[in-house]
């Protein structure tokens, strides 16, 4: 246990003014008062207390906060009264003891209700002073630390409400360092084995990665003082529990993690962070959409650095944060730093700091927060405004029973259905928001009261998998598409064969191909559906492989034979097209639809899938558009309008909500159809021909079929801008004396 001589050297170490007598009188008070009391591990109960000082001298705190630490537990656990504290010490300790009693008589049970109660009963009484939640953050750290002794039914709560509420509280007040402490102790606590490996992980990782932290400590701290920037630079781990809740996230191994070391460079003033800055990018290439600039723009809790990730000297990633010596000790000690500065000014660096912790930002949150307290709101909607303040980066959902789902922001009913049990995610369909239905892709937002339509044969589509946030929603789909777009493909693929091997006018089973195995490479007739199905294998080739001397025509070189010509499109069925579309002898709708991860900018559709326009029309931005999934051929998009889009209405788990993603001023184009109606006269069409070339639209193709002795009708592909583009051409031609009729055609 710390003696009464320690405490006092602890804070005379950064306060050299400091009332011994004051921190001598307190200790003596506060053993005597807990007297021979004993904690769950059997020590003294007098030591806890002193922990909680000692961890506060840790954040260079005033006297008087030191004392309310020293004095936290004993109006509540002991004889002591608040009149006594008053009369011995001050009234100002007084009144911090007084907020610490309250809160000490705070029980937070599982309930909402009494949760959103205790929450608004913490923050009030941190809102006469903000130094009481510094003690109370401390006093929790102490015993989270001292956990291992309770019952584990207690060790769940306190860790359950140390991670809801009292680690992102330090976050939001700046204090990163205490933050990462109550993290890893709740981790370690709630998922002991996970922690475990981590931890082992992480030991295993800093002995590999040691030489390579010193060599990179080394040629920056070098680079630097050759541009005469003196600087500190040094490379740390990250800590398990955030390490842990990105592998969550990002739904990734260990492995995968490219950012487990970062590094810290601190210097003397501003000018020298930029300067730092140059001085990293010109030394190795930047990854790109990494910087950040929190010194021009801090964070809300005054947090202030420069971010930035480089491709190192060993070609790994290096994610670098600049900052001066003032904002290092924001960073880690946020609110509390404030409060080392009360009574100076500038600093060496030449930065004036907020000379009251009241000034700084974080403290202003907390103001509000208390104001809307203010306003008498229930204890329910008061827990729904400030825990979800609190919890900025996520949104607290209810099932129609009144279940939390804790999501993260961004997350969407597909998430929700996840979240609530894997089997709901994979059989959702639908979903009703707050009792409207609402597409599986819209964002929820808090307290959306979320209901799921489920159907027991349906599965995820593949595509979800990048428009869910959660990983455990990701890691789902991806198990579960596996399977059934396999089966998908392998469906598709064995109607394709089927009608190839009718046209050929071969017969065709599972026992004649399976004679053909080892010619087509496969181990099973499933494996050679499959291929076929996602357009891996042609259908002629398995014709050939079962029949070796089956001519084909077809690829012999006349396209526009019998079945399957660019011509017959409209008059082929749905299904055709379909497969139309997966077969590269087909002819594909757009010159410039090549690969998929370059394609076309539709936003809400996997990077693997291809994506093609609807065939009978296209879309152009503008549009309000909808993606169809088809297995084997990927994501078709439609206009809203689109009538072929009737055909899907019976199945809407392959509707999948698409947004244009192109950016203003881009040179990309468009596919749409028109439909135009013409007076029979000589060199109407180099008129119309005239229209589109002025308007710098591009004519793809252009087909006549003379309707009557007066009139033709014109079918114009041609690729546009946007909708604006295509309208004005409209316009342009209905302009025209010779043209009776100008339509945008929606296949
Ligand atoms: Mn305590």
């Amino acid at each position: 246990m710390m003696r009464q001589y320690e405490l006092v050297e602890r804070v005379k170490r950064y306060n050299p003014a400091t009332d011994e007598a004051l921190l001598n009188r307190a200790y003596v008070y506060a053993m005597r008062a807990h007297g021979t009391q004993k904690r769950a591990s059997g020590d003294p109960f007098f030591a806890h207390p002193l922990e909680v000082a000692a961890i506060l001298t840790d954040l260079r705190l005033d006297d008087a906060t030191i004392v309310a630490a020293v004095l936290h537990d004993t109006v509540e656990d002991t004889a002591a009264t608040l009149e006594e504290i008053g009369r011995l010490f001050s009234p100002e300790i007084r009144a911090l003891v007084d907020g610490l009693t309250k809160l000490k008589r705070l029980d937070l049970v599982s309930k909402r209700a009494v949760q959103g109660e205790n929450f608004r009963k913490l923050l009030l009484a941190v809102a006469e002073d903000v130094r009481v939640l510094l003690v109370k953050l401390a006093d929790r750290l102490h015993n989270m630390r001292t956990l291992g002794f309770m019952k584990p039914e207690k060790r769940t709560r306190i860790a359950e409400e140390t991670l809801d509420i009292y680690a992102p509280l330090a976050g939001r007040m700046g204090m990163q360092e205490l933050r990462d402490e109550l993290e890893d102790l709740s981790l370690q606590n709630l998922k002991p084995e996970v922690y475990a490996t981590l931890a082992k992980r992480l030991e295993a990782f800093s002995e590999t990665s040691k030489s390579l932290i010193k060599t990179i400590e080394k040629d920056l701290t070098a680079r630097l003082a050759a541009q005469g920037i003196p600087a500190e630079v040094k490379g740390r781990l990250k800590k398990p529990y955030s390490i842990w809740s990105k592998m969550e996230r990002k739904s990734v191994a260990f492995e995968q993690l490219s950012d487990i070391v970062g590094f810290r460079i601190v210097v003397g003033t501003t000018p020298q962070c930029y300067g730092a800055l140059g001085v990293v990018h010109t030394s190795w290439p930047t990854v790109p959409g990494r910087y950040k600039d929190y010194i021009s723009t801090p964070k809300q809790n005054d947090y202030r650095s420069i971010h930035t990730t480089v491709i190192g000297p060993k070609r790994q990633r290096v994610e670098l944060q600049i900052r001066t010596h003032a904002m290092d000790e924001i960073a880690e000690y946020g609110i509390a730093a404030h409060a080392l500065y009360k009574e100076e000014g500038e600093r060496e660096d030449g930065e004036s700091h907020p000379r009251l912790a009241t000034e700084s930002g974080a403290y202003q949150w907390l103001r509000r927060t208390i104001e809307l307290l203010a306003e008498g709101d229930s204890p329910e909607e008061f827990l729904e405004h400030t825990k979800l303040e609190l919890f900025q980066d996520q949104v607290f959902c209810f099932t129609p029973k009144g279940r939390l789902i804790a999501l993260p922001r961004g997350a969407t009913p597909i998430d929700f259905a996840y979240a609530v049990h894997t089997d709901v995610g994979n059989s959702a369909v639908g979903a009703k928001i707050n009792g409207r239905m609402s597409p599986l892709l819209h964002e929820l937002a808090n307290g959306d009261e979320v209901e799921i339509a489920r159907s027991d044969g349906a599965s995820p589509p593949a595509a979800w998998e990048s428009l869910v946030v959660t990983g455990k929603a990701r890691a789902a789909i991806r198990r579960a598409t596996r399977t059934a777009v396999r089966r998908q493909y392998a469906g598709l693929g064995r109607q394709i064969l089927d009608r190839a091997f009718e046209r050929a006018g071969k017969s065709f089973s599972d026992e004649k191909l399976r004679g053909a195995l080892p010619r087509l490479a496969r181990a099973t007739p499933d494996d050679v559906f499959a291929a076929v199905g996602r357009g891996e294998m042609f259908s002629g080739d398995v014709v050939k492989a079962v029949y070796p001397d089956f001519k084909d025509n077809r690829s012999a070189g006349s396209p526009g034979s019998a079945q399957g010509g660019p011509d017959g499109a409209g008059r082929l069925s749905r299904k055709d097209q379909t497969i139309r579309l997966t077969f590269p002898e087909g002819s594909p709708e757009r010159a410039d639809g090549g690969a998929p991860d370059e394609g076309i900018p539709i936003r809400g559709v996997a990077g693997d899938l291809p994506v093609s326009f609807a065939p009978n029309g296209g879309a152009v931005p503008g549009d309000r558009i909808v993606g169809i999934l088809t297995p084997g051929v990927g994501v078709t998009i439609y206009p809203i309008q689109s009538t072929a889009l009737a055909d899907f209405d019976n199945e809407p788990e392959r509707w999948l909500d698409v947004r244009w993603d192109v950016e203003a001023g881009s040179n990309e184009r468009f596919p749409a159809r028109l439909m135009v109606e013409s007076i029979n006269e000589p060199g109407v069409l180099a008129q119309i021909a005239q229209v589109i070339a002025d308007h710098d639209g591009n004519i793809d193709n252009v087909r006549m079929t003379r309707r009557t002795q007066d009139f033709t009708d014109i079918v114009i592909d041609l690729a546009v801008w946007d909708l604006k583009h295509l309208n004005a051409i409209v316009m342009e031609l209905r302009a025209k004396r010779s043209v009776s009729r100008a339509e945008r055609m929606n296949g």
